[in-house]
């Protein structure tokens, strides 16, 4: 068994089927915005017909389906409202070509982003998660229209059995039409920031994962109508060897699947270990989708909420009063458990068109995260503050800041963050308690943690950013993977310089990066001390149940002695290996599992 990509677990489970390898090809920035016509009664006659194929194509599926499905009625509804859309949009379209003489095709996109922009100004990341709808429709009919095939029937034309989709992008529609026509998995490149199409995956059980690095086209060569695999739990695309029969491929996935629904089974016990230390599993959100499964999954309250989407697709950012109604929000869906927000962390790997970040050769390097917010967006800062505040006087949040490099940087926010209390209470307005921290990801913070400690309540350690700055890895770059490595003693290193210093002026540690996700980083993260980790929601239960089972007073010795004398880089690794499967012994056969297929080459 090879790993072909790893990604971000989004819809758990496993599925094994044929991988399709489909190139979604971007309809919408090939209509020029000049596109006319000449021959209005055509341009119309195009546009109800591509309507009409719609339908008959809707119609026919749930003709399909009838007999099959027990959320028929479910479906019915959604593709029903599609069609309504569908409809009132043709309506619309067919005024614009006789008022404005454009094509067809413009004239749908026109209408489209008029509705989309009018969802996005809303406010409510809810109604604005509906653009994905109106995208999909005009998605649908404008590719009638340009003769492009859909997806859905080049599908259906090939197979309808087990099919692995992995394309750059789907949309919420293709999900619905292929859940019972023969989809098992699903792979993209794009999704996860507005996640309808993930839900209705949850909702199908389509094991379904992300992965940004994802190169479609090289990715085709490769595996395109081989045999493949979706790991939903940790995150894998697989291709078995080409001597593994379906037989042993099926242990190996009930193997996966036995003990991943054991670990779900007991996802509502805390996570204390064997030995008293009661550990806060806590889950990374990245939408407002991500927060209502939190609990579902076993999840204490979130320990970072990426703020990014709600900077994402629009053209401006939030306010202050849409940040506070979002958070409140956020806060009913986890009953008013602890939410830890992190300012929005933009730059680098994370771009927000209107807010003009220069270009930088080294965007990595550049005025990204807090650099940004204190020298050019202060007016950003203060509103999260201000709307963080506010929402505590009704639940309870944390405010961290990402990309700290200098004292300097925490210093000048807690100055704003006083100077907005300030500004609250002459106001009159409520505001409650809330504590302060810093997100640990840039080495030089590392090293001066001792002098952070006056200022802050907790330090959170993004082991994402952290390692590549470590090893000067880039985090997304594939050539150097292998010298990405969580696990290295220099990592390990300068994470107990972290926790020990963090642990002697009592203040909380929490682990918010993937490492905190990875069941061999757990055994470490316990040894050194750490409070708290924040995961992936998905590795919620997993993550507990190791927890539970594991005795710090034991191993703890014999990894802090190896962590500072070890011979070979991989030692710490090894040695958690080895502990894991002696102490948890019903997770040996999924250990080795994973094992096989970390230590096997990329093709
Ligand atoms: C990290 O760097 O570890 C982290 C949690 O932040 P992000 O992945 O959002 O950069
Ligand atoms: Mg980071």
């Amino acid at each position: 068994m090879k790993v072909i990509a790893k990604g971000v677990p989004i819809v758990s489970g496993l599925a094994i089927g044929v991988a399709k390898v489909w190139k979604e090809e971007d309809v919408f920035n090939n209509i020029s915005s000049n596109c006319r016509s000449n021959n209005n009664d055509f341009e119309i006659r195009k546009l109800k017909n591509a309507l009409e194929v719609l339908n008959n194509k809707v119609n026919n599926y749930l003709e399909f389906i009838k007999n099959e499905r027990k959320e028929l009625k479910e479906i019915n509804d959604i593709l029903n409202a599609y069609l309504l859309i569908a409809d009132s949009i043709v309506e619309e379209a067919i005024d614009k070509i006789k008022s404005d003489n454009v094509c067809a095709e413009l004239a749908v996109k026109v209408i489209i982003e008029k509705y989309i922009q009018k969802l996005r100004e809303s406010g409510s990341e809810l109604i604005s998660m509906r653009v994905d709808d109106l995208i999909d429709i005009e998605s649908q009919l404008i590719r009638i229209m340009l003769g492009k095939p859909l997806l859905y029937d080049l599908l259906i034309n090939q197979s309808r059995d087990n099919i692995i989709l992995i394309t750059n992008d789907i949309m919420p529609s293709t999900i619905l039409l292929l859940a019972r026509s023969g989809l098992v998995g699903l792979v993209t490149k794009h999704g996860g920031i507005t996640s309808h199409s993930a839900i209705l995956a949850r909702t199908f059980n389509i094991p379904y994962i992300l992965v940004p690095s994802l190169d479609i086209e090289s990715i085709g060569t490769i595996i395109n109508d081989k045999a493949v695999i979706v790991d939903g739990y940790k995150g894998y695309l697989l291709l078995p060897d080409i001597n593994e029969s379906y037989t042993s491929l099926m242990q190996i996935a009930n193997i996966i699947k036995n003990i991943n629904d054991k670990f779900f089974n007991e996802r509502a016990q805390p996570a204390v270990t064997e030995d008293g230390h009661n550990i806060k599993v806590l889950a990374n959100v990245n939408n407002i989708e991500d927060a209502r499964i939190v609990l579902d999954y076993g999840g204490e309250g979130i320990g970072l909420l990426r703020l990014e989407f709600m900077y994402m697709n629009r053209k401006q950012p939030p306010n202050e009063n849409e940040l506070l109604s979002t958070l409140q929000k956020i806060s009913e869906f986890v009953h008013k458990r602890e939410i830890i927000v992190r300012a929005l962390d933009a730059g680098g790997d994370k771009p927000i068109p209107y807010l003009n970040i220069s270009k930088e050769n080294n965007p990595f390097l550049g005025l990204r995260g807090i650099r940004l917010l204190l020298k050019e967006h202060q007016d950003i800062l203060i509103d999260e503050i201000r709307a963080v505040l506010r929402a505590s006087s009704f639940g309870e949040f944390g405010f961290m800041i990402p990309m700290v490099s200098t004292l300097s940087e925490i210093i000048e926010t807690k100055k704003i963050m006083n100077e907005v209390k300030e500004d609250l209470e002459r106001k009159g307005i409520n505001y409650g308690k809330v504590s302060f921290g810093i997100m640990v990801e840039i080495p030089s913070i590392a090293l001066i943690i001792d002098k952070v400690m006056n200022y802050v309540d907790f330090v959170s350690i993004g082991t994402n950013d952290l390692t590549q700055y470590i090893l000067a890895a880039d985090r997304d770059n594939e050539k150097v993977q292998y010298l990405y490595n969580e696990f290295h003693p220099s990592v390990l290193r300068l994470l107990y310089n972290v926790v020990n210093t963090a642990k002697r002026h009592g203040v909380r540690v929490d682990v918010c990066g993937e490492m905190a996700s990875n069941e061999i980083a757990i055994p470490i993260l316990l040894s050194l001390g750490v409070d708290a980790l924040s995961v992936n929601i998905t590795s919620i239960p997993k993550i507990k149940y190791i927890v539970r089972k594991l005795n710090i007073g034991k191993i703890r010795n014999s990894i802090m002695e190896l962590i500072n004398n070890f011979s070979n880089e991989g030692d710490v690794r090894e040695l958690v290996m080895r502990i894991l499967m002696e102490t948890i012994t019903e997770l040996t056969p999924l250990m080795k599992i994973y094992e096989s297929y970390e230590n096997s080459q990329q093709p």
